[in-house]
């Protein structure tokens, strides 16, 4: 038999799988039903988010924007958080996506911040024609304090948190990135996962404090695209917990001429 290197890589990753499934039968995450690692039914029981605020002061708004005193210290102009991390499905889906590296959780992770951000936009009583280009001006008397992105919406780029190549490789896969890539689909917006690349792998936020998660993510992302030509930029991540990843991330695609930056993840950790 003729074995080519990439029938032996594809046996390679089957036969893994095969392993994996032994170890982890393939059950649901939420129920323990059998075939699928997250059902139709726990799904539909995630909850959304029902209030936004800023996260800086935590004091409740519509779009989850930095408020007048604490944006001076920010990029970003905002962040949208589509759950809670204290909603038991969620914190499952997101540990067992980070921990267990189960990519297929990510598209379902995807299709919940899809649902979210539609529902944000219901809610704040947009409706689809605000959402296309050129239609900007004939509305904006109703939807007053509506952030630019959501007026300009189909206009707007998705990118994905980037990692950087080495800790990719590592992992297999961004996980922000399978995220950001439901989410293009389901509005038909273009995402961007090249250009915004992170240029240094500094130690793990998860156990520094406020300052010095800023000063470990500082200057690690760097854009190699075209100026931005004031677009105006979704962020997609699993989690937030200071902001200052995204933020970095903010600052960086500002410099390169950006207009709005909006943050978009799952849950605040
Ligand atoms: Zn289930
Ligand atoms: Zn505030």
């Amino acid at each position: 038999m003729f074995l080519n290197k990439r029938t032996i890589v594809k046996s390679a990753e089957k036969l893994k799988a095969l392993f994996l499934d032994l170890i982890f039968p393939v059950e649901c995450l939420g129920c323990n039903k059998e075939g699928m690692w997250f059902c139709h039914d726990c799904f539909k029981k995630i909850q959304l988010k029902d209030s936004q605020y800023c996260l800086h002061c935590k004091k409740e708004n519509n779009f989850g924007e930095f408020c007048e005193d604490c944006k001076e210290d920010y990029f970003l102009d905002g962040v949208w958080i589509a759950g809670d991390y204290e909603d038991k499905l969620i914190a499952e889906l997101i540990k067992s996506l980070k921990y267990r590296f189960m990519r297929e959780l990510s598209g379902t992770l995807g299709r919940f911040l899809s649902l979210f951000l539609r529902d944000l936009i219901n809610k704040n009583r947009l409706v689809n024609r605000d959402l296309e280009n050129g239609k900007i001006w004939r509305r904006l008397e109703k939807i007053k304090g509506s952030p630019e992105v959501f007026l300009n919406l189909k206009e707007s780029l998705i990118i994905p948190v980037p990692l950087h190549k080495k800790r990719k490789r590592w992992r297999g896969f961004n996980q922000a990135e399978i995220i950001a890539r439901e989410l293009k689909n389901y509005f038909d917006i273009d995402m961007s996962t090249e250009k915004l690349i992170r240029i240094k792998h500094k130690k793990a936020q998860a156990k520094l404090g406020e300052e010095e998660r800023k000063n470990n993510i500082k200057n690690c992302f760097g854009w190699q695209g075209d100026r931005l030509n004031k677009r105006n930029i979704i962020l997609v991540d699993d989690v937030v917990t200071t902001g200052s990843t995204l933020n970095e991330c903010a600052k960086v695609l500002k410099e390169n001429g950006a207009g709005e930056v909006w943050g978009l993840v799952v849950a605040k950790g």
